[in-house]
């Protein structure tokens, strides 16, 4: 269970090169290593030790995956949605100091909607250090996160694009667009990554405000923005939706976010067929459970928070940076062959 490499506690120190707003919040926040040793010690400094490599070449070094990143138990943390990834115990691994590119979408421009946290942080940072400039949209409350983002991306030597607004505003969906495209000099990716999940244990504690607030973030807003973005995708061009594993095997208690994580497998799809003459990809990505946000503010009751990802065959949930490579692969043209797929990641249950 040990990675190859020895814990080595200055890793945390964050590499040349970040802006000292990025520095000072991973400083602030505590330590991956340092929080997993306080919830479960033995394993979780195994853990550890396996981000220690991160700081060398973490991602690609052989290690046992079950322990390369946090397993629960997980501390309490209840957060107001939308939740902020800088108050997650322990702080999610975006790739912040592992992900290392190597030009595989050089000069591309992407948009990413929830780019401020979780997948779609991981999905920016990775884009980023492949060489494309990448613009982020996310909720006014989300702006400390966000800025984090944006320095991560600017520290590459990228264009970093901020967008703030909500996604629920047909008009805000059309002008994000318009002011990704202007501000980037283009688009070639498009992330529809942000999303509404908010558990209820009966169909009759759905409100009709909940359920409009749903599909409008997670299905209006997908259709209003690839609409948007559909006259400047050229040939080459990728589309990449999140879906999730709950399209194929939905808890109880998320009735409207599940219905709405399926209706995604279908768009993707069918825009795929639609689209593909043009030479334009449609795909989606299927996750398991995750460390972000989306969770402690709402997402699953808190007991469920804590449990996090122990139900599944590798004992743990993900962590955003283990989805960064897929993210990258369905924008990249190495992926030329693949549209209308589904792409699972789930740590062995469910999934596409
Ligand atoms: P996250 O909270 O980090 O990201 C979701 C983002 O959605 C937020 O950061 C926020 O910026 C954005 N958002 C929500 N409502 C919005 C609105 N009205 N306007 C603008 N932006 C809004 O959580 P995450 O888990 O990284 O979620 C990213 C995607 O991954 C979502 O599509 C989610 O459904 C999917 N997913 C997550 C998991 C998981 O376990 N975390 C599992 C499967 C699928
Ligand atoms: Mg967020």
């Amino acid at each position: 269970m040990q990675s190859d490499q020895p814990f080595d506690a200055t890793r945390r120190k964050f590499v040349g090169g970040l802006a000292s707003g990025v520095a000072a919040a991973a400083v602030a926040g505590p330590a991956l290593g340092q929080q997993t040793q306080q919830t479960n010690a033995q394993s979780n400094a195994q853990s550890a030790s396996g981000q220690a490599g991160a700081a060398g070449s973490g991602l690609t070094q052989k290690q046992d995956p079950t322990s390369q990143y946090p397993q629960p138990p997980f501390p309490e943390q209840p957060q107001e949605w939308p939740g902020l990834a800088s108050k997650m115990e322990p702080r999610p691994d975006h790739g912040e100091e592992s992900y290392r590119g190597s030009g595989r979408l050089n000069g591309r421009k992407a948009l990413i909607t929830g780019g401020d946290s979780g997948i779609g942080r991981a999905a920016a940072i990775a884009y980023a250090r492949e060489g494309a400039d990448v613009a982020i949209n996310y909720l006014e409350a989300e702006e400390s996160d966000a800025q984090e983002v944006i320095e991560l991306i600017e520290a590459e030597g990228r264009t970093a694009v901020a967008i703030p607004g909500d996604i629920r505003e047909e008009a805000f969906c059309r002008d994000l667009v318009e002011s990704a495209a202007q501000q980037l000099g283009g688009l070639d990716i498009l992330v529809n990554n942000a999303a509404r999940q908010q558990w209820k244990s009966s169909i009759t504690d759905i409100t009709t405000d909940d359920f409009d607030a749903t599909l409008k973030t997670n299905l209006y807003a997908m259709l209003w923005i690839t609409q948007a973005a559909m006259p400047h995708l050229k040939p080459g061009a990728a589309i990449i939706n999140t879906s999730s594993v709950v399209a194929y095997d939905p808890p109880e208690i998320l009735l409207d976010y599940s219905m709405t994580k399926a209706a995604i497998v279908n768009f993707t799809k069918c825009l795929a067929k639609q689209v593909a003459d043009q030479g334009i990809r449609v795909n989606a990505v299927a996750p398991g459970p995750f460390w972000t946000p989306l969770q402690p503010s709402g997402g699953q009751p808190q007991e469920s928070v804590q449990s996090f990802g122990e139900d599944t065959p590798m004992g743990r949930p993900g962590q955003p940076v283990e989805l960064a490579g897929v993210y990258v692969l369905l924008a990249s043209q190495e992926n030329s062959y693949a549209t209308g797929q589904v792409y699972g990641s789930t740590g062995g249950s469910g999934g596409p």
